[in-house]
């Protein structure tokens, strides 16, 4: 869709929302050479390749909307994606974004200034601001020239692997999935929490001797018979687990983490930098997604605390185009761990950015998020 198209469809979505107008018009330029940014939107439905499911539900397709922002005749992608359990919605993404006025700020480089003005707007919301914040980010780098990860000090080379996701299902369609990605991947992440765990993982050691991480989306409900699991899973090869409890549950978490063989990975227990002091002690380290952290800017302020702290980080992602995952593995040098695989799960991605390659993630080398149109 070249852009045009774009602004026609955000227009048409704006009505089709309810919304007064979701572009702004372009303000009066206030110097020669300056000019205001504009943000425009629209819904942009993900079809997943294969029906997902976690301990908590199963999906076909996950909500997102596609955001840009122009400036200075330059254009940044940002995208929010909403997995149905987190509350937000293509009309809760639209109805914040409808409020935003970029206008009133210079550039894109008042980084700091804008976030902390959408969090004035409201406390939650973070796909959307997410979506405003990656697209900030892909302006700077293009204004500067350089790739995110550069911009950063990051060294591209050590982005590493990223798991790819195998969804809790029926043997036969486990084993095929494990057999579609075997060979591409040098980590595979198992969706466990149900009384299918064992099964699970038997069937995909029919398969493949690879590493595992495993992420149990709060379903076991027993410490002690978790931590029993958890033992087993280190002798199937497993290096990690994520989310094994309610993330009420701090004190029984924490228990667990003491006694565990594994690192012990916050996911539903963290969203935001605000969240990480309260899981200090209850959890080995956190999972950072760009959907939960209102985007990069507050992202990497999560890996210094984290770090500072002791504690390991995993950077992840929602399903998600390679807009908001290629955003994400820009971070991937800093992290311990990813599992950035959100672009890989869709048939209908709108960018090349961030591949894998032998398993390996390679960051593009273009200024900003590096994306290139499919
Ligand atoms: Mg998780």
């Amino acid at each position: 869709m070249d852009r045009r198209e774009f602004i026609a469809a955000s227009a048409g979505v704006a009505i089709a929302a309810g919304l007064s107008s979701c572009r702004f018009p372009a303000a009066p330029k206030t110097k020669a050479g300056g000019g205001r940014m504009t943000l425009s939107f629209r819904p942009y439905e993900l079809t997943l390749a294969h029906t997902f499911t976690v301990s908590s539900y199963s999906r076909k397709t996950t909500p997102g909307v596609q955001v840009e922002i122009e400036w200075e005749g330059l254009t940044g992608h940002g995208e929010a994606s909403m997995p149905p359990y987190l509350g937000h919605t293509v009309e809760s993404v639209c109805a914040f974004l409808s409020k935003v006025d970029l206008g009133r700020f210079e550039s894109p480089f008042l980084l700091e200034d804008i976030m902390a003005y959408l969090d004035d707007l409201s406390d939650g919301d973070s796909p959307a601001k997410a979506a405003v914040d990656i697209a900030l980010h892909d302006l700077v780098g293009q204004t500067l020239g350089v790739p995110l990860y550069k911009m950063w000090g990051y060294n591209p080379a050590k982005a590493g692997p990223t798991s790819f996701t195998i969804g809790i299902d029926t043997p036969e369609v486990v084993r095929e999935k494990t057999r579609e990605c075997a060979g591409l991947y040098k980590v595979l992440k198992v969706k466990v929490g149900l009384d299918t765990d064992e099964q699970m993982i038997r069937t995909i050691r029919e398969i493949t001797d690879l590493p595992l991480v495993v992420d149990a989306n709060q379903g076991w409900k027993d410490r002690a018979k978790a931590l029993d699991v958890i033992f087993w899973l280190k002798e199937q090869g497993v290096q990690l687990v994520e989310q094994p409890l309610a993330k009420e549950r701090l004190d029984d978490t924490a228990w667990i983490t003491e006694r565990s063989p594994l690192p012990i990975i916050a996911d539903e227990a963290v969203q935001r930098l605000r969240d990480i002091p309260a899981l200090k002690g209850a959890y080995s380290g956190i999972n950072i997604k760009l959907m939960k952290s209102a985007g990069l800017l507050e992202a990497r302020k999560m890996i210094a605390y984290a770090r500072a702290e002791g504690m390991k980080v995993m950077v992840g992602c929602m399903t998600e185009t390679s807009c908001a995952c290629t955003a994400a593995a820009h971070l991937a040098p800093a992290a311990d761990f990813c599992d950035i695989d959100g672009n890989l799960l869709i048939t209908n991605d709108l960018y090349k950015g961030m591949i894998v390659r032998d398993g390996l993630m390679v960051l593009p080398e273009g200024p900003g998020l590096g994306l290139k149109n499919v």
